[in-house]
């Protein structure tokens, strides 16, 4: 037997189960999945797809529903039948931590959330405080729910977090988190496995999975809510760059500006467009009014909140038409608080990416995320059901 046969044979399984795990992400992602709709949507061979689907069938993990008669020239009748995903029993946690608030969630083996809950905190400047916090969270939402055992954990952080160490890796941005390993803090706090990843990774894996994503390959993820950080999904996968830093936008600095900011230099993207930031000028021009920064500021037909949003959107715009021309994305989806905040936002950066991006921005879609400011969250559950079924 020549040496390369184990390794082949190794390569040819690892192939076919990447292929079993795309088509049951397809299939778990929702809506009347059809055999046929696997082979439109992936381009495999209808024998690869029958084969896929019959081993997740035999796996348990998901069930096929006969939908009306067999009708005529679709040979076994399976064609039309629609495929569903199945929970397992088991549970896992997502916990997403903002700058300014913390998020958690307990979902079933599927992603599909079960029940959560946030709470605001200076997630900043209180590390281990954070940390206490979001296990608090999540062991009374245990409670609540009476799920006990969490198969996996994933924790989004608002930071640079190094692939190889999973250590919070810059000096300036989570200046307090420097050299913490949340996961390990997390897990022994919590006795079940978590994983971390950055934050708007996670908000472009909801929206890619759950959200405005699912139609599209290629796109540019951009959370904008006290902090900026993007996240770029080329070819269905959300990409963390060499060293798991990429999309660290926020502190790009603008020509002309000097507003202080929290990495200790002046004129960063993140302190001139922030959600804080477009609160303290809402306040400016509507002194006493406690609006808070959602889409209903749209309702309020306020030509000085429109043009706030819109001035801020034409400033981040003027950042992402780089990125754009340099990634020819179909879609920038807009997520955070502020990137969820209505039209006028979108509007303004529509105007700025148009007018810098010029051949990319052709046929670009740009939208606010689907899932609103939970897509960082559903993103977490999400990724954490899918390292169950590593
Ligand atoms: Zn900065």
């Amino acid at each position: 037997m020549s040496a390369t046969t184990p390794t082949s044979s190794r390569a040819h399984t690892s192939a076919r189960d990447q292929t079993r795990e795309l088509l049951f992400d397809i299939i778990r992602s929702g809506g009347s999945v059809t055999r046929t709709d696997l082979v439109d949507a992936t381009g495999l061979s209808r024998s690869t797809v029958n084969n896929a689907v019959t081993r997740l069938m035999e796996m348990g993990r998901i069930s096929e529903t006969e939908i009306g008669p067999k009708g005529p020239g679709t040979g076994s009748g399976r064609a039309g039948n629609v495929l569903s995903a199945v929970a397992a029993g088991s549970h896992v946690a997502g916990i997403d931590f903002g700058h300014t608030h913390i998020s958690v969630a307990i979902a079933d083996s599927l992603g599909s959330v079960v029940a959560e809950t946030s709470a605001p905190f200076g997630v900043d400047l209180q590390a281990m405080e954070a940390l206490d916090t979001a296990a608090d969270l999540l062991r009374s939402l245990s409670a609540e729910t009476g799920i006990g055992d969490l198969a996996e954990v994933t924790a989004g952080i608002p930071g640079p977090l190094d692939a190889a160490t999973g250590l919070v890796c810059s000096p300036t941005i989570l200046a307090r988190w420097v050299g913490l390993d949340p996961a390990a803090e997390l897990q022994r706090r919590l006795g079940a496995h978590v994983r971390t990843e950055n934050d708007a990774y996670l908000g472009a894996l909801g929206e890619r999975l759950a959200g405005a994503g699912r139609a599209h390959a290629d796109f540019l993820y951009v959370k904008v809510s006290d902090g900026i950080g993007a996240c770029p999904v080329l070819n269905g996968q959300p990409y963390r760059g060499s060293r798991g830093i990429a999309g660290e936008l926020g502190h790009t600095q603008l020509p002309g500006r000097s507003e202080p900011c929290r990495c200790g230099r002046r004129g960063c993207l993140e302190a001139v467009v922030s959600s804080g930031v477009v609160r303290e000028q809402i306040r400016v021009t509507h002194p006493g009014d406690p609006f808070a920064l959602t889409a209903a500021l749209q309702d309020l037909d306020d030509p000085p909140i429109r043009r706030v949003l819109d001035e801020a959107g034409r400033t981040l715009g003027g950042v992402l038409a780089d990125l754009v021309s340099l990634l020819n994305p179909a879609a920038l989806i807009l997520g955070g608080e502020l990137g969820t905040a209505g039209p006028s936002f979108v509007a303004g950066v529509r105007a700025e990416v148009d007018h810098r991006a010029l051949a990319a921005s052709a046929d670009l879609e740009i939208r606010s995320a689907e899932l609103g400011t939970r897509a960082e969250l559903i993103g977490a559950v999400m990724h954490a059901a899918a390292s169950i079924r590593r």
